[in-house]
């Protein structure tokens, strides 16, 4: 595990104490870092978000000319709502969040990806990852402890010796994976981004620590528009659209219940991982 020690006052722990992070952006950025074929066009325009809806337009790509990642792929996120990606590995979760990072452009015919209308290829690259959003430097102590609270953490952070000023890692204060998880959600928060990409931790929690970070979750995703890969039983049923994927397609989309009802490949496999819950509470596509 990453050892941390930078103090909370200054973002420090926020920012490095996340391994099995609930919010996967350290490996996001790292896939920014590799891309190297993506360019702005000239003069291309900052993009302007109103709402936050983001919309798949038959998008289909692939990543070697031989394989197919996705296959004709549309949906929509509307405003403020949270979408659940869930499908076997390799079924293309990840190259969705990739694709609307923009470390790939869709070619021409292949599709379209748009945020309030704007085709995500013709803004500059900057503006479409402020708009999703990586860390927000020089925080105020105020908005650190708003966003510990609505991660659920400002009571535990208090009751440190030092307060917000605690040291965490090796010499100091000792954070659990839950603890963990809730510190990148208030990472998050600071971030306050319109949209929100999250790529669920799969590790087992006790029921507590999953109550406790359902709840931050709920708080972060209040008012905005997330797309999620997700693991946990619990956040797929609150998500207001599931999107099944399978081999690169959306093979069923809808809500938890009707999925169920449905009585197809997701109600398979909710019932399959209720079984494994009954061991571990964390399921894991
Ligand atoms: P998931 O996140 O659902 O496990 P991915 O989006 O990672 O699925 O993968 C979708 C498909 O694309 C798979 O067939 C996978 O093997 C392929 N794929 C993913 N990343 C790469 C890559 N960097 N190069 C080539 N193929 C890839
Ligand atoms: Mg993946």
């Amino acid at each position: 595990l990453a050892q941390v020690y930078g103090p909370l006052n200054n973002l420090g722990y926020i920012y490095r104490s996340i391994n099995q992070s609930l919010v996967d952006t350290e490996r996001l950025l790292k896939l920014l870092d590799e891309s190297t074929d993506v360019n702005d066009k000239p003069g291309a325009p900052d993009l302007v978000v109103t709402d936050g809806e983001i919309e798949f337009r038959n998008v289909s790509f692939t990543y070697d000319e031989r394989t197919t990642a996705l296959q004709n792929i549309s949906f929509k996120v509307p405003k403020g709502s949270s979408v659940a990606l869930v499908g076997e590995s390799g079924s293309g979760k990840s190259t969705i969040l990739r694709l609307l990072y923009r470390f790939y452009d869709l070619k021409e015919g292949h599709g379209q990806i748009l945020i309030d209308g704007q085709d995500i290829r013709d803004v500059s690259q900057a503006s479409l990852r402020r708009a999703i959003g990586y860390g927000k430097f020089g925080a105020t102590q105020e908005e650190i402890e708003y966003a510990a609270q609505a991660a659920q953490m400002h009571e535990r952070i208090l009751s440190f010796p030092d307060g917000y000023g605690t040291k965490v890692g090796e010499r100091g204060v000792r954070l659990s994976g839950g603890e963990k998880q809730r510190v990148s959600i208030a990472r998050t928060f600071l971030k306050n981004a319109p949209i929100l990409l999250l790529d669920e931790a799969t590790s087992a929690l006790d029921t507590t620590t999953e109550k406790d970070i359902q709840k931050a979750l709920q708080n972060l995703l209040t008012g905005r528009s997330s797309l999620s890969i997700a693991h946990r039983l619990s956040t797929i049923a609150n998500s207001d659209i599931i999107l099944v994927l399978k081999d690169g397609e959306v093979v069923e989309s809808g809500a938890h219940r009707d999925l169920v009802a449905a009585n197809g490949l997701f109600a398979a496999m909710w019932a399959e991982q209720v079984t494994a819950d009954s061991q571990s509470q964390i399921v894991d596509f």
